[in-house]
């Protein structure tokens, strides 16, 4: 297994970011990405895809899109259009004819930031997902790292303490976002999870205060999205980024929160005698499955079936159980980090479905 480390949700100079592509690379580069994916709003950088080399690094860049309505009042629903290759925001008016766009141009679909709160000190709207008669969207940003900075900021010193100390807002992704990804994952269907950035690099100034919010290389370092794929970087840019794609759509990919200690390392796979499988996989079983997850460090895990918590542990890297009833089953990491105890690891599912025994064989 590889792991390829994606920070999918930038805002660059072509929409409201503060830097041109190019100064978004290096800072990427000396954060450990091995992915930048931009997402500017409503327009599609063509002919922008390449690979960036640099200190013997080396960074797949791709440019993606985020396609709202822009005459819709009040502004909702943001999307995640990635790998589509062609300019889809003249869809934006129906999110359901834009996934149906997307998908049929191959391309990934992510509802931004679900839930999230207004910040009108800095007339910031409440831009969450409202239109909720959708379907075949690949899947829920569970975590946004600059809305959730919109969550924290209640009053005018939070939000000047959280601008200027940013590491210390994030606590993980909303609860009430989980719990809608777990109802959708209870009925039945497969949503994938990513983490993204959502980074801008604005330009704050207050009185005598200037400083850039929030700098490319701080969001680099903080949320992402770790992809766990079959084989390494070829090099080959038409191939890598269809192996990116790939695993965004299949949910083959965990959220890290990379400040407090990096995510890399982890693993969570189901096997039987016949079968070996990963995030986003499915699994079909007879009697049960061994559930294997692997942590970086030997922080508090727990498993989570169809949203409830059936296993937790504390203290210990490798972790072993058995799953014996279908459904979505997902990991949940906290870790220690300023005084507090906050989300450091999300996984995506590994679906298992269970067969029913036959009857009436003979011995
Ligand atoms: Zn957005
Ligand atoms: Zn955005």
């Amino acid at each position: 297994m590889s792991e390829i480390v994606a920070s999918l949700h930038n805002h660059t100079l072509y929409s409201d970011g503060s830097a041109p592509h190019f100064r978004l690379f290096d800072e990427a580069i000396s954060a450990g990405i091995d992915v930048l994916i931009t997402t500017d709003h409503n327009v599609l950088v063509r002919e922008a895809d390449q690979y960036y080399h640099k200190d013997s690094r080396h960074l797949l860049f791709l440019a993606a899109e985020e396609i709202h309505d822009q005459d819709r009042e009040p502004q909702k629903n943001h999307m995640l259009v990635i790998g589509a290759r062609k300019e889809l925001a003249q869809f934006a008016h129906s999110p359901q004819l834009l996934i149906n766009e997307a998908s049929a141009a191959g391309a990934a679909t992510f509802l931004a930031h679900p839930n999230e709160s207004e910040l009108p000190m800095v007339h910031e709207p409440d831009i969450s997902w409202v239109d909720w008669d959708i379907a075949g969207f690949t899947g829920l940003e569970i975590w946004n790292h600059f809305s959730e900075f919109k969550d924290a900021a209640r009053d005018f010193w939070k939000m000047l303490f959280f601008a200027f100390f940013p590491e210390h807002y994030p606590r993980g992704p909303r609860p009430e976002t989980l719990a809608m990804w777990d109802e959708l994952l209870s009925s039945g269907q497969k949503v994938a999870a990513v983490g993204g950035a959502d980074a801008h690099a604005i330009q704050f100034s207050w009185s005598i205060l200037h400083k850039v919010i929030f700098p490319y290389k701080f969001h680099f370092s903080s949320v992402n999205t770790h992809l766990v794929v079959g084989e390494e970087f070829t090099f080959d840019l038409d191939h890598d980024r269809d192996m990116v794609i790939q695993a965004l759509k299949n949910g083959s990919a965990f959220v890290g929160y990379d400040l407090p200690a990096s995510t890399r390392g982890f693993r969570f796979t189901a096997e039987t005698d016949s079968s070996r499988v990963s995030m986003g996989e499915t699994i079909s079983i007879e009697n049960g499955a061994t559930i294997r997850i692997h942590l970086p460090l030997p922080v508090k895990a727990r498993l989570i079936r169809n949203g409830k918590v059936i296993n937790q542990w504390e203290g210990t890297s490798n972790l072993v159980t058995t799953a014996h009833e279908s459904g979505a089953y997902r990991v949940e990491c906290t870790i220690e980090y300023h005084g507090m105890e906050r989300g450091w690891i999300f996984s995506n599912p590994i679906y298992i479905e269970k067969q029913e025994k036959k009857h009436g064989s003979l011995q």
